[in-house]
């Protein structure tokens, strides 16, 4: 527990996971099924490590420049740092990218699918691999429409890619809960058993409905000037 005088992202990250755990039990499930992924972009090393010394290790980053240029740093002083692309990847990163996140959560169309299976089969790491589901069909979100899902899974397994789970972002403007349940539905029909989905306005709601890892950003870290 932080003492008095603490960091604030620490006690904010503090009082997250305690709300996590609580909607957890609340849902008859173990706090230890639900992880946490503090989504740290836009925010320095400096306002980083603190949360790393606290005991946070998975790390969510939305583009692979800007994670290129913190993560090395503090990897060096704590090994075991688990860093999430939640973030759209473009192909041209993708050497990069499989180089540097353990976990890569925006897996969205087949010319990606084909350059993740190329990276990882010459020789790169094997980062797991979700699938983004754009659940509102909003025109301007990455992600697979939902009709699209189930091809699209398929695809990646006979391209070789190992699909752990899916992850959303519903439209801000709409109730998440339909969303969510929605994903936690394409996920059990294709056997999936990764949910990552809610975030700092809706995490309670994502663990209810089944969410595996919850992405919060803002409510650990504070809010960021980065637009929506
Ligand atoms: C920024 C971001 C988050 C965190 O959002 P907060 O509202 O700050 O918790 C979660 N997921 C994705 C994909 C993001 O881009």
């Amino acid at each position: 527990m932080p003492g008095p005088g603490a960091d604030p992202a620490v006690s904010q990250w503090d009082a997250i996971r305690t709300r996590i755990a609580r909607a957890a039990r609340d849902s008859e499930r173990d706090p230890a099924t639900v992880a946490l992924v503090a989504v740290s972009k836009t925010y320095g090393a400096e306002s980083i490590a603190p949360v790393i010394a606290a005991g946070q290790r998975a790390f969510g980053e939305n583009r692979v420049q800007e994670a290129q240029a913190k993560w090395p740093g503090l990897r060096a002083t704590t090994p075991n740092i688990d860093l999430h692309l939640i973030g759209p990847l473009q192909t041209n990163k993708v050497r990069d990218a499989v180089a540097l996140f353990d976990t890569i959560e925006t897996l969205d169309r087949p010319k990606l699918a084909e350059a993740l299976a190329a990276e990882i089969a010459r020789g790169g790491r094997r980062p797991r691999l979700l699938v983004q589901v754009n659940t509102g069909a909003e025109p301007q979100k990455a992600g697979v429409l939902p009709e699209d899902a189930d091809s699209f899974i398929a695809r990646c397994r006979d391209l070789g890619l190992a699909i752990d789970g899916l992850m959303c972002i519903p439209p801000a403007a709409e109730q998440a809960s339909p969303h969510f349940a929605l994903l936690a539905t394409i996920a059990a029909r294709n056997g999936l058993a990764t949910l990552s989905m809610g975030m700092s306005a809706d995490f309670e709601l994502a663990i209810q409905l089944g969410a595996t890892h919850v992405r919060v950003g803002s409510a650990i870290f504070g809010a960021r000037h980065d637009g929506p």
